[in-house]
């Protein structure tokens, strides 16, 4: 069990679910000469039969979403352009988004909802998708949304600071978007 070139958990999934593989390009004729990887890819096909057979109620309804957010990207994925690219979009739409918003002067939250589906619908479909999260968070916190916008409406500097907190949970939605986006 000693393989130079281990494939990619990614890429695996990859396989697994019919895609092309995002690192390696021959990670299907790799794991069919090699006995290592053929195995783990072979592990991984089972676990998904597995998973797409089981009964409903043996175990959690979201134990894959849960699978899929606790695997830990290897350090080759991290450094991987390709992973990064959706984030790095997003984080930039993110920020453009709220220096935009922050240069508005006090919106209702409906004129913010408007505002960002404005901004949403100007990108490409990808970011599209992605840049759709601050809107869905939104409007499922009712609440936060009307408090959020009585204090934009006071307090700009607030403001700013509660939209800064939400990038790095934008941040995370994107990842787990790219990681689905990976694995489908
Ligand atoms: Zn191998």
């Amino acid at each position: 069990m000693n393989c130079p070139r281990s494939l990619e958990p990614v890429d695996v999934e990859a396989l697994v679910s019919g895609d092309h593989p995002l690192l390696a390009a021959d990670a299907a004729e790799h794991a069919s000469s090699c006995l290592e990887c053929g195995r783990r890819l072979e592990a991984f096909r089972q676990l998904d039969v597995w998973l797409d057979g089981a009964e409903p109620d043996a175990f959690p309804a979201d134990l894959r979403a849960s699978i899929e957010r606790l695997r830990a990207f290897s350090r080759r994925e991290a450094k991987s352009l390709k992973l990064w690219r959706t984030p790095l979009a997003v984080a930039a739409a993110l920020i453009a988004g709220s220096a935009l918003l922050l240069a508005v002067p006090a919106l209702s939250a409906s004129e913010n909802l408007d505002l960002l589906g404005a901004l949403a619908g100007s990108f490409g479909a990808e970011v599209r998708v992605a840049a759709a999260w601050p809107v869905l968070l939104w409007r499922s916190l009712p609440a936060a949304v009307s408090s959020f916008s009585a204090l934009a409406a006071r307090e700009r500097a607030a403001a700013a600071g509660a939209i800064l907190l939400l990038i790095p949970l934008g941040w995370w939605f994107a990842r787990l978007a790219a990681r689905r986006r990976a694995s489908r």
